[in-house]
């Protein structure tokens, strides 16, 4: 029999409910029935008293009720998500000054990326796409000594932006660049701009405190430009000259005073992984990101807020060189909640042992996110919702989970594990058993997964998790899922004996209900925590069936990725509950 408009009506006011804390909205409703009906639109006014007071009925009915009414009777529309709702960034300063928008990501080479570095990656790259403009990464690795670059995170750095669904449409990379970075310094001194200091670091830090030139400031260009020479042509040693570019020695700023754009490196002590010994003058970060942004082209810099200063120091340079500075736009820092985001301490921490690896699970890397089954789009979502604002924002892991929840549980598939499993005889069990569980339950078109129970002399055998031994001693009942109730008698040589109580369940059952792995069919199975921890057991043999990279609930233990498949063990990263 086909529902009655009342009933569909009933329908649509209960999902929009439920969608809405328990409150659903009468114009809503009508379009959502309307939306599924089409054939109701000519009916529509006359339809609205009736919207009305069943709307006003379930709005009275208590959420967890409402809940119950849509797990029994429409499974299948609990997961169907919500069309996503418009959500917007706030425009850039100025976009309607610009052709076309270009933004950059200039991310240093020295590490992965990390969650600290997800509002960047996200803002620079969406902003660029919301406006149909260019976005640009740009190796940033002119720090051959403190911030040196490694060859393997250029390309990890690359796979850390795909998997973010950050493509770029062009790259640079700085140790290339060198040359456009050297002729912007001779036009700095040519215009008198900029000086070659040949004061040791500590003379000069003590002049330029007192706010006094030091006595290279004032040389004539001519003696300014051979001495740049000698910078690039070896005759200085590391330490022994700096290139600075002139600003204001009266500044308030201490930092602000004459910058330094170019100094020499020893590269035999530390040659660059690109480009080796083959340069010995390299810029300093304003000099090639202030270079960069002017000749890429860059019409938005959205960055920390950080870097305020540095973008004060630029200022001077564009200003001599009569550049535009790019619009600016200056994020607060993200923190994650018990989380170390320190690029430093991380790197330190890693160089002494302390993690496996950049992808350690103990770690807010992306390559650790991506190990253990986050969606990139949780990020995005996140760094959406943080916005390009200047406040600096505390997420913690719970929020991030709850995002990544919502975006998984719709696909992953379920199974059994038994973690520091328990060998239990059941007693009293009438015949083998296949059972057939759904690999989703709001989603049967997924389909099942068989686990068989050969019955041997009434009693069966399988595996329970350790975790549930507390429920288990109680001598209570306790549901086995998708089997029966059973009792447990007690311990035997270290098997636990229980009895079968049968089938039936009771209106307001409140028997425990626990996961259960058969002894004959299963598979080996560890899951790696978020302290990098072990947990090993057994799971559902129909596991092996998912391949690597796969995000599957573990019921009643939590959302993990298949890590490895061995013919004899899976290892599973955890993501969270
Ligand atoms: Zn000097």
């Amino acid at each position: 029999m086909p529902p009655t408009v009342d009933e569909m009506i009933r329908k649509a006011a209960v999902l929009n409910a439920v969608r809405h804390d328990g409150k659903a909205e009468p114009g809503a409703v009508l379009g959502n029935l309307l939306g599924e009906s089409p054939e109701l639109k000519p009916k529509a006014r006359e339809l609205m008293p009736s919207v009305r007071r069943i709307v006003q009925e379930v709005n009275s009915t208590p959420l967890a009720r409402l809940n119950q009414e849509v797990s029994e009777k429409w499974p299948t529309e609990l997961v169907r998500e919500k069309p996503e709702e418009e959500r917007k960034l706030p425009p850039l300063p100025n976009a309607g000054k610009y052709k076309t928008i270009v933004t950059r990501l200039a991310p240093n080479p020295d590490f992965v990326l990390h969650l600290g570095n997800a509002r960047a990656a996200i803002l620079c790259h969406d902003y660029a796409k919301m406006y149909g403009g260019k976005f640009i990464v740009r190796f940033e690795d002119t720090d051959p000594r403190l911030k040196k670059a490694q060859l393997v995170y250029y390309d990890m750095i690359r796979d850390d932006l795909k998997w973010l669904g950050c493509d770029w449409d062009e790259e640079y990379i700085q140790s290339d660049r060198l040359p456009n970075y050297y002729a912007v310094a001779e036009a700095l001194l040519a215009k008198g701009a900029a000086y070659v200091c040949e004061c040791d670091v500590e003379k000069w830090r003590r002049l330029v405190a007192e706010r006094i030139a030091c006595p290279d400031r004032e040389l004539p260009v001519a003696r300014q430009i051979e001495r740049w020479r000698r910078m690039l042509d070896g005759g200085y040693g590391e330490g022994e000259a700096v290139f600075r570019v002139k600003t204001d020695l009266s500044n308030p700023n201490p930092a602000l005073r004459d910058w330094p754009g170019f100094r020499v490196v020893d590269m035999e002590k530390t040659p660059h992984p690109r480009v080796g010994t083959k340069f010995r003058v390299w810029p300093l970060y304003n000099m090639a990101s202030g270079t960069d942004d002017h000749e890429l082209g860059i019409t938005h810099v959205i960055r920390g807020k950080e870097h305020l200063t540095n973008m004060a120091r630029q200022l001077f340079m564009y200003k001599d060189l009569g550049w535009v500075y790019p619009d600016a736009v200056h994020f607060g820092r993200l923190k994650v909640e018990g989380m170390n985001l320190s690029k430093s301490k991380l790197m330190k921490a890693l160089d002494a042992g302390e993690y496996h690896g950049v992808d350690d699970p103990r770690l807010g890397t992306f390559a650790a996110m991506r190990r253990r089954g986050y969606s990139p789009q949780t990020i995005r979502q996140l760094m959406w919702e943080v916005g390009p604002k200047p406040v600096d924002v505390m997420v913690s892991w719970d929020n991030i989970n709850a995002i990544n929840r919502k975006i998984i549980d719709p696909t992953s598939h379920r199974y059994y594990f038994t973690p520091d499993p328990i060998t239990m005889m059941v007693s009293g069990v009438e015949e083998s058993l296949e059972v057939h569980a759904p690999l989703h339950p709001q989603h049967p078109e997924m389909g099942s997964r068989t686990l068989r129970l050969p019955c041997e002399d009434g009693t069966v055998t399988l595996l329970v998790s350790g975790s549930d031994r507390s429920v288990l001693v109680t001598h209570e009942p306790v549901r086995l899922m998708g089997l029966f109730n059973i009792e447990t008698i007690g311990f035997e040589d270290g098997i636990l004996k229980a009895k079968c109580l049968g089938r039936t369940v009771s209106e307001g059952d409140r028997t425990p209900i626990i996961q259960w792995v058969p002894t004959g069919s299963k598979v080996s199975a560890s899951v790696v925590l978020p302290d990098a921890s072990e947990r090993r057991g057994f799971a559902e043999e129909g596991l092996k069936s998912e391949p690597v990279g796969s995000v599957v609930q573990f019921v009643r233990f939590g959302f993990c990725r298949i890590d490895d498949e061995k013919p004899d063990r899976v290892t599973a990263y955890f993501a969270h509950e």
